[in-house]
């Protein structure tokens, strides 16, 4: 059994859609392994997003990461990692594929792409790496 790290976002817990998110999550069988309320300090989103440093949308994005709370979330399940970025959606919401939670809640706010209401980590490294910045 895999673990992902599974971000709801600023937007995400703004708009009140983290229930929406979690009820997602929980019908497809995920098993939630912890959970919490986080508000990240600048130095916990640097580690996160350091292979974004130096690009166009990186300070945007530590701007948005910093502007509410989000919740954190351990999620385990059979080859969890892929099964939620299918679920999250490509990374822009505008072009994201309905059925998707950036597709079917992702407002089109053209440029802010951060505005994605989800993160999932990408690989195996990446979910440990950033299992352990967010929960120890
Ligand atoms: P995540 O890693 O958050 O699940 P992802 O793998 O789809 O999303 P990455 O390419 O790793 O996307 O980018 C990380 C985050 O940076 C995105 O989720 C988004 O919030 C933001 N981002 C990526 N590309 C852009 C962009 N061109 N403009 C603005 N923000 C962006």
């Amino acid at each position: 059994i895999e673990e992902t790290l599974v971000l709801v976002k600023p937007d995400g817990v703004a708009r009140g859609l983290t229930g929406a998110i979690l009820a997602r999550i929980e019908a497809k069988g995920y098993a939630l392994v912890d959970i919490r309320l986080v508000e990240p300090d600048r130095e916990t989103l640097e580690r996160h997003y350091a292979e974004h440093e130096g690009k166009p949308f990186y300070e945007p994005l530590l701007e948005f990461m910093m502007s509410g709370p989000s919740v954190a979330i351990r999620l385990a399940g059979n080859r969890v990692i892929e099964g939620f970025r299918s679920l999250a959606g490509t990374t822009d919401p505008t072009t994201a594929a309905p059925g998707t939670v950036r597709g079917d809640f992702g407002r089109d706010w053209g440029l802010k792409v951060q505005q994605n209401l989800v993160h999932g980590s990408d690989s195996p490294e990446s979910a440990a790496r950033e299992l352990e910045i967010w929960f120890g």
